[in-house]
């Protein structure tokens, strides 16, 4: 099922929490809606849902119009970050729900939940009550009762968001695994940037109610369109920087610390001041004398995967480089050349 938004607009009361917002999200795909708290990604989730009218705009299935459907309708699952099972059910009995409202006889209801069960890893643990389960398990069962119905759509708001890191890891595998085998066209929402970079197809970073950016993970990570998208996926190092050339191969800049390559943008000019920003782990050490620029090493801090460094550079800005597993420990106060390569330097506007 293909979802279109279209035009999508909320307040409540006077308080905007989406504005115009318009997406396609493609069948089988498996979707993150990715930013800060209050970006009004639950919101979204819940007008595709059902549970929630725009006050503006339309949302599609395919290519039926289904703004105003009721919820039931819709044959959409969800999975909510509290899992929301009813305590007083088994297992076998949370996941059948959905298969008893949809008057599924009662051969085909007991295949389809032992199936569903199978599918997330629970089969045999039918006869468990809730509170007999860990939350990973518990989660596991929530998203068995969203599969069983066969949904054109899956929804996930914040599933993974109550579970430790351990069983957080576990799970995504497992919505990966699930997603991949069934190909439902699946809306994740999270605030959790290594969540969606490491599951997504393709993501939309939300700011503020309207949409940021959206891409593939890779995409959005490596080039982001501005400051907002670039901080939120992860740590950057800024430079202020003026246009020199800008080929199609490579921009040319100017900065304090003396030129710098990026990577191609197509609408720049000669003259124009922007930012460049370059992520700490695409710093290299380089050994060959002048070849990069020279920094001063304010202080390193051990990470256990990798060392991350602060560095000064001769115009005094301060960078962080992530180095993993570094086979050199320069020390504070030694002097190092660094540099980043091209493709690892973006631009967005000042
Ligand atoms: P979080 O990650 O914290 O859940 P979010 O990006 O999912 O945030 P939403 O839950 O969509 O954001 O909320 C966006 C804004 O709308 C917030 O400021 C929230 O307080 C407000 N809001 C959400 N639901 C309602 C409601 N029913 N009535 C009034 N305000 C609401």
């Amino acid at each position: 099922m293909k979802i279109t938004a279209r035009n999508l607009t909320k307040s409540f009361g006077t308080t905007p929490v989406l504005r115009d917002v318009s997406l396609e999200i493609q069948p089988g795909e498996l979707f993150f809606l990715l930013g800060p708290s209050g970006c009004g990604k639950t919101t979204l989730l819940r007008i595709v849902a059902g549970f929630q009218l725009p006050d503006h705009g339309d949302l599609l299935f395919d290519d039926r119009v289904v703004t105003e459907m009721p919820p039931h309708q819709r044959n959409v699952g969800m999975v909510f970050q509290n899992y929301a099972l009813w305590p007083h059910l088994t297992v076998a009995q949370n996941v059948a729900y959905g298969l008893e409202v949809r008057k599924v006889e009662s051969t085909e209801r007991r295949r389809r939940v032992a199936e569903a069960l199978e599918m997330v890893r629970m089969g045999g643990l039918g006869d468990r009550l809730p509170n007999q389960l860990s939350g990973g398990q518990q989660q596991r069962v929530a998203l068995a009762r969203a599969l069983v119905i066969r949904p054109g759509v899956l929804l996930l708001d914040e599933p993974l968001s109550n579970l430790d890191a351990r069983l957080r890891l576990e799970l995504r595998d497992e919505i990966r695994r699930i997603q991949n085998a069934t190909r439902i066209t699946t809306v994740y929402v999270t605030h959790d940037q290594r969540e969606a970079l490491s599951l997504a197809d393709r993501m939309a970073v939300l700011d503020r109610g309207g949409v940021a950016q959206i891409g593939t993970p890779r995409e959005v990570y490596c080039r982001p369109l501005n400051r907002g998208v670039a901080e939120f996926l992860g740590d950057v190092n800024w430079i202020d920087a003026v246009v020199e050339s800008a080929g199609s191969e490579a921009l040319m800049l100017s900065t304090a610390e003396g030129p710098l390559q990026a990577a191609p943008r197509g609408d720049l000019v000669p003259g124009m001041t922007v930012s460049a920003g370059f992520r700490p782990e695409s710093v290299q050490w380089v050994s060959t004398p002048n070849s990069g620029w020279t920094c001063s090493i304010l202080r390193s801090l051990y990470q256990g995967d990798s060392e991350e460094y602060h560095l000064q550079t001769r115009s005094g800005a301060i960078f962080k480089a992530l180095v993993p597993n570094p086979s050199l420990h320069p020390r504070s106060g030694d002097a190092v050349q660094v540099s980043v390569r091209s493709q690892d330097v973006f631009v967005v506007n000042r």
